[in-house]
């Protein structure tokens, strides 16, 4: 890889989950980098270097096991999607279980009460 084409770029994903067996719904904050190839337009993940936050303080590998974790199996956590709509940001977004936002905050608040 040609170190000079490329652009170190971070990402961050909103995730959110909810549990099949205890219904607990968990939102968290995934920072990942991607090398960015300027010719290419294409961006190439670096899966060596991922971080979750929670309420956007970084959490511990110990306790990111944890909370990927749910009744112990897996939380089947999906990417937020934001469609910005002109219906107004409200509790029902910040509750929200599923991961499609359709609201004037763009997925920002989505699930936020989960956190
Ligand atoms: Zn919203
Ligand atoms: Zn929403």
């Amino acid at each position: 890889m040609d170190l000079s084409k490329h652009e170190l770029r971070k990402t961050r994903t909103n995730k959110i989950a909810t549990c099949k067996s205890c219904g607990t719904t968990r939102r968290i904050e995934v920072l990942s980098r991607r090398w960015f190839n300027a010719s290419s337009k294409s961006l190439t993940p670096t899966p060596s270097f991922e971080r979750i936050k929670i309420n956007g303080i970084p959490s511990q590998d110990s306790r990111t096991r944890e909370l990927l974790t749910c009744c112990g199996s897996a939380l089947p956590f999906k990417a937020i999607k934001g469609k910005v709509t002109d219906h107004k940001c409200g509790a029902k977004c910040r509750s929200a279980k599923g991961g499609d936002c359709e609201c004037s905050c763009g997925g920002k608040h989505h699930g936020e009460n989960h956190c």
